[in-house]
């Protein structure tokens, strides 16, 4: 059995972006927007922005209360999607009840979406054209590229169908090209006789949001692991009372495994390493002009001194 080392594989690409962007002279610049208070989204915007740091990024976190209402935060995407200064940016999620997701993933500029998340770039995913993955299913795919695992004719099974997950996911497997060309069953909440279904997965990728949700008798000798979930449990030996876990129980799967990913250090870095990538790909798609830059600073100035 292999664990696969997301953490390792996330630092080669991250040492990779780090020489390409040395050579720069304006730097790639990531903007993450925060609605609220969530833990959580603190935490992963908290990473992304340290992993900016790491590869020599300029970063920015903006911050919004939690009332903020859907008018204002579109127009907030609006002025990011027009500033030049900007290569790419991300709106955390969950949002309040009270903003529409769609809304505000269909107001960001596609060229800008470095998450992947808007239906132009889905839609060219779906066509095999170029655009921006959505960061999870890139890094997937990078993490099977990189162990060299074989994914040709493969059954591939995925556990969960949202669309920043199990869908595109199940495309990407699906698609011919390597990694893909598997052949591929999407299930749900409302699939039956699951435990079956991924009993007969050479490749099974879970990402549905409940604890240890996988257990052993549930895979088959040799199957490939990619756990996605992210979940906090209760635990007796760590000081915080809690332990990160996957939706796989690893202790209890592992043994049967050719390979799984581990929670955490598995999928999660590749999904920092694949955001920070798609972006130095906007920045050269759309390279900063000096001469521009300095207009537009020059323009700033000036509507600042009118206040
Ligand atoms: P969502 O909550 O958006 O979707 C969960 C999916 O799982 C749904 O399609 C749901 O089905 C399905 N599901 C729920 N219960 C079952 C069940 N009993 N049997 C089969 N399918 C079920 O989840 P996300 O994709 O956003 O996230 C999934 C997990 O991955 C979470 O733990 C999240 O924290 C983690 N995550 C990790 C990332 C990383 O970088 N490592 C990035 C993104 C997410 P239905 O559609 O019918 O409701």
């Amino acid at each position: 059995m292999i664990i696969i080392d997301g953490e390792k594989v996330s630092n080669e690409i991250l040492n990779s972006l780090k020489d390409e962007v040395s050579k720069l002279k304006i730097k790639p610049h990531l903007v993450a927007i925060l609605v609220g208070h969530n833990s959580a989204s603190e935490t992963y915007v908290g990473n992304k922005i340290k992993a900016c740091d790491k590869v020599g990024f300029k970063s920015t976190v903006i911050r919004f209360p939690e009332n903020i209402s859907e008018d204002k935060l579109i127009k907030e995407i609006y002025k990011l999607n027009n500033d030049q200064g900007v290569n790419g940016f991300i709106v955390q999620m969950p949002l309040p009840k009270h903003i529409s997701e769609h809304k505000i993933i269909e107001s960001i500029d596609p060229s800008k979406d470095v998450d992947g998340f808007h239906p132009v770039n889905l839609g060219k995913m779906l066509l095999s054209l170029p655009c921006f993955m959505p960061a999870t299913p890139y890094g997937i795919l990078k993490l099977l590229d990189y162990y060299k695992i074989e994914t040709s004719g493969k059954k591939c099974v995925v556990v969960g169908r949202s669309h920043i997950v199990g869908t595109p996911i199940s495309v990407l497997m699906s698609r011919n090209s390597y990694p893909g060309n598997s052949t591929v069953i999407l299930t749900h909440s409302k699939t039956e006789n699951l435990k079956e279904i991924t009993k007969s997965a050479d490749i099974l990728i879970v990402a549905l949001g409940s604890p240890l949700f996988i257990t052993s008798d549930m895979v088959k000798e040799g199957v490939v692991i990619i756990d996605v979930g992210i979940n906090r449990i209760p635990s007796m030996v760590s000081k915080s009372g809690f332990r990160l876990c996957g939706d796989v129980d690893f202790d209890d799967v592992s043994p049967k495994c050719s390979y799984i990913t581990p929670v955490p250090k598995g999928v999660g870095p590749m999904t920092i390493a694949s955001l920070l990538k798609n972006t130095l790909q906007s920045y050269k798609n759309n390279p900063p002009k000096e001469g521009k830059m300095l207009r537009t600073f020059i323009k700033k100035l000036k509507l600042n001194d009118t206040h």
